[in-house]
């Protein structure tokens, strides 16, 4: 919509001011050498320029554990509860912003979600232009990730000594409201932010060796290769890789119920295709019951279920499941060996037919 200039300096005060308006304000923060995205109560901690953060911003719009409903078991009576706040994700890198855009889509497709909808109805996005990459697994500039989709309130990028704020919505122009420490770009301000947009993409490399747009007709043709037994050899079946994933939204549900067997709520929580239980279903039958079929799955949502579905890719380069698989199961490596392994098959020469002779 428009853009302004905020000098650095005034960034905490900028913070202090929306909590006085009664925003909970949520971004990174250091935590024992990691970052972390957390309540900001202190402004000083806030820090903009982190690597990347050990969970997504997703946790705040798809709750690890949330409560769905209450029931009374006796009266059959129940009612849905959603308990929300007026919320700004401070920091969001444009990798997890193309993560929120396709849960999205996701959960306001076909049976909407109303509770992930109520999160996001109250939820500010003030996202940040990454200008380096930030840890070794990531690959944002092959995944097509790098810029920022349209689900920014507001974004900024760092001009040195200020701030460009990009205003993407109405509510990104709620959150500037009567502050007075920002104001209209000029001439110099446009060229700080083309040279600094500039100036990032050399840092950045494509690490996937084919183009992103091939990649589901690449699981296509790797239903049966060879390479899901070797990954499901090394898998350890933790569920570290969905933990942390800013797109896998895969859930359980269960009902609680107190000691009389009256009063009850029904919760849903964070689950992970990658543990044995996850496909168990009635009669105790498990229709992905080996770790190579749990590694197929992961792999073919990523990079074609998701696209097919909802027109955008189900992993967004972020790399953190890289860095959190203890056997070094990565999305680079895998998608990576399967294009080889494609590119091999196709060098074998094969058999000539001969044209019958008249
Ligand atoms: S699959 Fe891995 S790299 Fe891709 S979005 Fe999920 S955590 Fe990030
Ligand atoms: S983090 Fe690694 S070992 Fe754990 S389930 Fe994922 S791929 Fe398997």
């Amino acid at each position: 919509m428009s853009l302004r200039i905020m000098p650095k300096g005034a960034l905490k005060a900028w913070v202090t001011r929306l909590q006085s308006r009664q925003f909970k304000v949520v971004g990174p923060k250091s935590l024992h050498g990691q970052y972390i995205f957390d309540e900001i109560t202190d402004p000083n901690d806030l820090v903009l320029d982190y690597p990347t953060s050990v969970l997504p911003p997703k946790k705040f719009l798809l709750p690890p554990r949330e409560t769905l409903f209450r029931f009374n078991a006796r009266t059959m009576e129940s009612h849905a509860e959603i308990t929300v706040e007026p919320l700004i994700i401070f920091g969001v890198h444009t990798c997890d912003m193309h993560a929120i855009a396709l849960l999205d889509k996701v959960h306001n497709t076909g049976y909407a979600d109303q509770h992930y909808k109520a999160h996001r109805a109250a939820t500010y996005l003030v996202s940040i232009e990454c200008l380096k990459p930030c840890m070794e697994g990531s690959f944002c500039k092959s995944m097509g990730t790098l810029t920022v989709p349209e689900a920014f309130d507001l974004h900024l990028t760092d001009l040195g000594s200020d701030y460009a704020v990009d205003v993407g919505s109405e509510k990104g122009e709620e959150l500037l409201e009567g502050f007075s420490s920002v104001w209209e770009p000029t001439e110099s301000d446009y060229e700080r932010v083309n040279n600094v947009m500039a100036a990032k993409w050399p840092h950045f490399s494509y690490r996937l060796e084919c183009d992103v747009t091939e990649l589901p007709d690449l699981l296509s043709i790797s239903q049966k290769s060879p390479l899901w037994d070797e990954l499901g050899e090394r898998c350890l079946a933790c569920g570290m890789c969905t933990k942390v994933c800013p797109t896998c939204y895969c859930f359980d549900v269960t009902d609680e119920i107190d000691l009389n067997l009256e009063k009850g709520e029904r919760v849903r929580t964070w689950d992970s295709c990658q543990i044995e239980k996850f496909a168990v279903v009635a009669g105790g039958h498990n229709f992905r019951s080996s770790r190579a079929l749990r590694q197929r799955h992961r792999f073919m949502r990523k990079g074609k279920y998701q696209y097919e579905a909802f027109g955008l890719m189900g992993c967004v380069g972020c790399g953190r499941c890289a860095a959190a698989c203890l056997v070094h199961i990565t999305p680079v490596d895998t998608f990576n060996e399967l294009y080889r392994m494609r590119q091999s098959a196709k060098a074998v020469p094969q058999p000539q037919i001969k044209e019958p002779q008249p």
